[in-house]
């Protein structure tokens, strides 16, 4: 039978990478809720939106269509926001920036949760982000709760990031990281916490290889 497959952690701890490689094995969809959170920063961002007016708020977000298109070439999965492909854009450093305090506005989450719990009405999917496990699908059959130690998450972002020919300092990038995990685990709406009925999963030393190979195993348990 086709399962929910649930990974929350902190910021940069390789999440996506593990969940892209999970659902291809499982053949599953796989959807980046960061990536949602990430493509309505940048129209804010790009709109000059007041998170601090709700009506403001409330008006950019019925503007706001969000999808993931396959792309030709590379293959992946990229995010489109108002029908254009900003899948490099809202990687850029002023994207994560801003998209804790972006995604902390109650609207936002309303809007992001509701989109993504009807992309998890037909089963077999695995979604990565914060609150998957605990507010968009708390009935999901397998989650994982991931992290890292935070210095090795901010050097495997650095080279991801270099990867993109984006020269970022390591400490500015441990900074956003840390930043990004406070104000995501402290904000009032769905904080990111572990799920009780969440697997633990510390990967600061293990391969990508063997973080899939673990959660493959768990989802066919
Ligand atoms: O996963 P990624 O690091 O790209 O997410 C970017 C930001 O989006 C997070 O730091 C967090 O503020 C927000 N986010 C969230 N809930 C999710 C996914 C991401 O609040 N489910």
């Amino acid at each position: 039978p086709k399962i929910i497959v649930a990974i929350d952690g902190y910021s940069s701890c390789g999440k996506s990478t593990t969940a892209k490689l999970v659902a291809k094995q499982l053949n599953y969809p796989y959807i980046d809720t960061g990536a949602m959170y990430r493509a309505v920063t940048l129209y804010f961002i790009q709109n000059h939106i007041s998170l601090t007016n709700p009506k403001e708020v409330e008006n950019a977000l019925a503007k706001v269509q969000i999808s993931f298109r396959r792309h030709p070439e590379l293959g992946r999965n990229d995010t489109y926001l108002n029908g254009l492909n900003v899948e490099d854009e809202i990687r850029k450093m002023y994207v994560s920036e801003r998209v804790s305090e972006v995604s902390a506005v109650a609207e936002v989450r309303h809007a992001l949760v509701a989109q993504q719990q009807r992309m998890g009405k037909t089963k077999g999917i695995v979604m990565d982000g914060r609150d998957i496990g605990t507010v968009v699908f708390p009935q999901a059959e397998l989650k994982i709760f991931m992290t890292a130690d935070p210095l090795i998450r901010a050097q495997r972002r650095q080279l991801e990031l270099m990867e993109k020919g984006d020269i970022v300092d390591l400490a500015m990038i441990l900074d956003n990281l840390k930043t990004r995990d406070h104000i995501d685990t402290n904000r009032a709406e769905s904080p990111l916490r572990q799920a009780e009925d969440a697997i633990y999963i510390d990967n600061s030393f293990m391969t990508l290889d063997e973080q899939v190979e673990l959660v493959v195993r768990l989802a066919d348990e």
